[in-house]
């Protein structure tokens, strides 16, 4: 690998227009960006080919996009704007180096469609891809969104359809040859949409206490808003939006489409907790109701008004 060809190549791959927030991009020491609100929100997250992704299951250009997108997620659950990308690479001498273009080209991509251009990073030489990435944020209004604000009587609220990413996994891992027959479940674990403009949405509603995103699966997520509020949540099995594609191989293949929505991860989906007065104006933003927090610590789920699991310190259990 000639590290500085490599680097140029990248450079070209990211590059996109010019952004008056970025009054100093790639290229020098460090990037120099100019924030409106005077606070800025940043997270980052690695994935680590063998760990996170397998180039058997995965483009790199998926990758890249993953990359992008479970970080855009963390911003968008903070109920920010996103700001930026940078994006620290570990390449293997074997891999080529259009994989790695493509990947980077691809995180560029899924930023730039969030307003979040590529301001730096670094590649390294190392025995596996990986790609860790920081994303930075703006808060709108001075306001964000955290897991800490739940109170007993709040609704639960999930942004999207659970369980598709997880057994898109299983898909891909299982029963390749049927990934065109299920589209949608392979581009949610492939190409996972982080849900900014629901985020900002919101922010914007004050009766919306807290806010995550289903990264671990829905019962250990809304367990840790739980744990961050000193509340407890009871969920309600019917009402959780499972996709039609999701039921339909879970059949085929025996799986449980209800279990991959309470336990898989890799949805990104966010998850909300509102006052009742508030459920409609977020279900109006897209979002299905699907429990509610109770007084009462742990997680609980119910199904035809049946406790079907309960979730407490040493992790859930099925009743
Ligand atoms: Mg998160």
């Amino acid at each position: 690998m000639d590290e500085f060809r490599l680097i140029d190549a990248i450079h070209h791959a990211v590059r996109g227009p010019a952004d008056p927030r970025v009054r100093i991009g790639i290229g020098d020491d460090a990037a120099l960006l100019a924030v409106q609100s005077g606070q800025v929100v940043v997270t980052t997250d690695a994935l680590v080919e063998g760990v996170h992704f397998r180039f058997d299951l995965c483009r790199p250009a998926d990758v890249g996009w993953k990359a992008a997108a479970v970080n855009l997620s963390d911003i968008a659950a903070m109920g920010a704007r996103p700001l930026a990308l940078l994006a620290a690479i570990e390449v293997p001498a074997a891999l080529p180096e259009r994989a790695v273009v493509a990947a980077m080209r691809e995180l560029a991509r899924a930023g730039a469609a969030h307003g979040a251009p590529v301001v730096g990073g670094n590649v390294s030489a190392g025995p596996l891809f990986v790609m860790t990435v920081t994303a930075l944020g703006e808060p709108v209004n001075g306001r964000v969104l955290t897991r800490s604000g739940a109170r007993a009587g709040d609704i639960v609220l999930s942004g999207g359809f659970l369980g598709s990413g997880s057994l898109g996994l299983d898909l891909l891992g299982s029963h390749t040859e049927w990934t065109r027959r299920f589209p949608t479940l392979a581009r949610a674990y492939r190409r996972p949409e982080a849900q900014v403009g629901l985020g900002l949405g919101l922010a914007a509603l004050p009766g919306v206490h807290a806010l995550i995103d289903v990264s671990d699966g829905l019962v250990a997520d809304i367990g840790h808003v739980c744990a961050a509020s000193g509340v407890g949540a009871l969920l309600d099995a019917e009402r959780i939006p499972v996709h039609p594609e999701a039921r339909r191989y879970a059949r085929l293949t025996g799986r449980d489409a209800l279990d991959a929505a309470l336990s898989g991860g890799d949805d990104y989906r966010l998850l909300a907790v509102a006052e009742p007065s508030t459920a409609p104006l977020c279900e109006a933003l897209g979002m299905t109701a699907i429990g509610s927090i109770t007084a009462r610590r742990g997680v609980a789920v119910t199904s035809a008004g049946v406790r079907v699991m309960v979730a407490g310190a040493g992790g859930w259990r099925h009743r």
